[in-house]
């Protein structure tokens, strides 16, 4: 195990410069073409069992070892965000960004495929590099790359993602609960426009919505017990532009975050109510849409000591970290449903390299030597689980 440890350190550069040309050509969720293919490329040169189109834009590559054993997945998502940071390797495509690490995610996980490819003879068990498209929006691109066998044979998966709110050098495991299941709500209320100086006449959706906004933050802190985890936003509300006029109608739109199913089912349950009564006493009618998202990572207990285990060697007993549940959402979920394994956090952050900035934010960017981390700790994982 060792010599890929030190093989790794050898290509780092090569990895660097993956993760630098995935970044100045971004693509979104969905709208994958030039990625999947790089990918492709690149597994193919280093003589892999290659998958295109899997699930839709997903890639898989099937490397084959000396002998048989056990299959172990490893998987990476490879989608980017609408925005744009100014670094020497900005983005080529102008208003798309990866702006959640997700090149880094493919690079590290190709320069995996490259260090256990050469090492294949000595190999006893497959891997399955599971390249994922599609993972920022839903429905997400895991649950059609497992529909369409993604996982078939597979024993165990293992991923990571690269996390600026944990410091560089830090590894951050869970056993069970690890990521929330996350779910949007979309509520329209339909009132009745008129002048603004004859409220009288109108049913105004704008105070029967702001009433409906506290209402709905009651839910959480009043009606669900304090231990268990619930995160309720309201992160739109949208109404009239004139200064003048009562509009028709306004819309709110937010995110519920849970894990435990019977929460979940609870908040949705007294939005409604709540949306129903509120409405109906300001007379006026609504339109409530609650879809859910992707389900709970729930990491599997045996899995998830192993990365404890790993993190150990690889960072040190002092930077391996028992995190707390985070309640981001993440399609990891579906193969965890399907497979046992475990998701963890490679530390990436470092103000010093300017990344300090959260997921998602216009200037993410990450601490690039993560990657090598990560692609030892993936590599690490896999050989111990083959037993080599
Ligand atoms: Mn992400």
């Amino acid at each position: 195990m060792k010599e890929q440890l030190a093989r790794l350190e050898d290509i780092y550069p090569e990895i660097v410069e993956l993760r630098r040309y995935f970044h100045q050509y971004p693509e979104l969720s969905f709208q994958e073409v030039q990625t999947p293919a790089k990918i492709a490329d690149y597994l193919k040169s280093l003589g892999l069992d290659v998958k295109t189109g899997v699930g839709g834009n997903g890639v898989v590559g099937l490397l084959k070892g000396g002998t048989q054993g056990k299959t172990v997945a490893l998987r990476a998502d490879f989608d980017a965000l609408q925005d744009e940071k100014d670094v020497p390797y900005k983005s080529k495509n102008p208003g798309v960004m990866h702006a959640c690490g997700h090149d880094a995610h493919t690079a590290t996980l190709l320069g995996v495929a490259k260090v256990l490819s050469e090492m294949r003879d000595k190999l006893c068990g497959n891997v399955v590099f599971i390249h994922q498209f599609a993972e920022e929006i839903t429905p997400g691109g895991a649950k059609p790359m497992i529909e369409d066998g993604c996982l078939d044979g597979v024993d165990v998966i293992f991923g990571t993602h690269l996390w600026t709110p944990i410091p560089i050098g830090e590894i951050g495991y869970r056993s069970g609960e690890f990521m929330a299941a996350a779910d949007r709500f979309d509520i329209t209320i339909n009132g009745k426009g008129g002048h603004g100086a004859s409220p009288h006449d109108t049913v105004d959706p704008i105070a029967i919505g702001t009433s409906l906004v506290q209402a709905l933050q009651h839910i959480v802190s009043r009606r669900v017990d304090p231990l268990k985890p619930a995160v309720l936003t309201v992160s739109s509300f949208q109404a009239g532009d004139a200064f003048n006029v009562i509009p028709q109608k306004a819309t709110i739109r937010g995110t519920v975050r849970t894990f435990d199913g019977e929460v979940q089912r609870f908040i949705q349950q007294e939005m409604e109510k709540i949306t129903e009564g509120i409405c109906q006493q300001g007379g006026a009618s609504y339109d409530f849409t609650y879809q859910k998202g992707y389900p709970a990572v729930i990491n599997h207990s045996y899995e998830a000591n192993l990365v404890a285990e790993h993190a150990s060697l690889i960072v040190g007993p002092s930077n391996t970290k028992e995190v707390l549940p985070n309640m981001g959402g993440e399609d990891f979920a579906y193969y965890l449903q399907k497979v046992p394994g475990a998701y963890f956090f490679t530390g990436a952050g470092n103000e010093r390299k300017k990344a300090n900035y959260p997921h998602h934010h216009p200037k993410f960017d990450i601490d690039e030597k993560s990657m090598l981390i990560a692609s030892k700790m993936l590599t690490s994982l896999t050989l111990s689980y083959l037993q080599l």
